[in-house]
């Protein structure tokens, strides 16, 4: 199973170019997408999920048609919206039931193995008899998750899972997550750089609209392996670093700014050689004057 997308445009009333001629090529396993507030990530996503309309473009799942064969891809469409708001006093078995239900499992053996399972799968299975309304924030993340595979999805779109995770919760979702095996084409968005260095086998940095970079993490971090540099300077020094080299990020460290910096050969001026890093992949592609690498 592929999904393909075909320069998908989309412009907003008031005239927030969101979506820009995006084509993508989705194989299946986990694919991150990348890109700061406002890139246009919930949008592409809403679209891929049948809730919004693009101005242009088209996109298919296998032999699905997206915009043309709406139904057919909502049968194996899996979706968590950014905001899952439910969280009633029922308890998460009670309500994934429910679900079920609504999502024509009519077999009530089938339906109990079903929610039982997804309960196991999603690590919620002890806890499945406490009310949703007091989960915690990871707990929630995962019962989404559950009702988005209830349908045994070939495409699972989950937007921005992790924003106000803690780190234990995130790391309990990222396995749940990585556990949904081959089969499934997993779209995943996030602003968060490491959501994607842990989880995802392909990726794309997005940014107003457009796509900036597609590939392997792995291989697009190799490709500016050996020309991130390092340095720790005073803050009253940034503007001029910044103007003298390629400066991609700058992050305090006790006080002082760390920069790092993209440069062919050597800087000197007790710049150190750094591991590039996925981050700087990213900051390189947002903030860097050569997009190109
Ligand atoms: P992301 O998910 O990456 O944060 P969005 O797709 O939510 O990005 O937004 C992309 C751009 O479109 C932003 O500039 C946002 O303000 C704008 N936008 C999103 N939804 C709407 C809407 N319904 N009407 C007008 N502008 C919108």
């Amino acid at each position: 199973m592929e999904l393909k997308i075909n320069n998908l445009s989309k412009t907003y009333s008031n005239g927030v170019k969101a979506l820009q001629n995006i084509s993508l090529e989705i194989p299946n396993g986990m694919f991150g997408l990348l890109g700061p507030n406002g890139a246009g990530k919930s949008t592409l996503m809403r679209t891929l999920a049948t809730l919004q309309e693009a101005d242009n473009g088209s996109a298919t799942l296998g032999g699905i048609d997206i915009f043309k064969q709406k139904n057919e891809l909502r049968q194996v469409l899996g979706y968590l919206p950014q905001q899952f708001g439910l969280y009633p006093k029922i308890s998460a078995e009670v309500l994934l039931n429910h679900f079920a239900v609504l999502k024509g499992i009519t077999n009530k053996n089938l339906r109990k193995e079903t929610v039982h399972a997804l309960l196991h799968k999603t690590n919620l299975y002890a806890v499945r008899k406490q009310n949703l309304s007091g989960f915690s924030g990871g707990m929630k993340q995962r019962f989404g998750i559950a009702q988005a595979l209830l349908n045994n999805p070939k495409l699972l779109i989950v937007d921005e899972p992790t924003a106000g995770l803690d780190p234990v919760e995130r790391n309990r979702f990222y396995n749940v997550l990585s556990e949904l095996g081959e089969n499934t084409v997993v779209i995943l968005s996030t602003h968060i750089v490491e959501d994607v260095k842990e989880m995802c086998t392909n990726m794309a940095i997005i940014n107003q609209g457009q796509v900036l970079l597609n590939g392997n993490p792995l291989k697009v971090i190799e490709n500016i392996e050996g020309k991130v540099y390092q340095k720790t300077i005073l803050k009253s020094e940034l503007e001029s670093y910044k103007k003298n080299y390629q400066v991609i990020s700058e992050k305090l460290f006790l006080g002082k700014p760390i920069v790092h910096i993209l440069s062919d050969s050597n800087p000197g001026n007790s710049f150190s050689a750094i591991n590039a890093d996925l981050e700087d992949v990213y900051f390189s592609q947002l903030f860097g004057n050569n997009k190109n690498i």
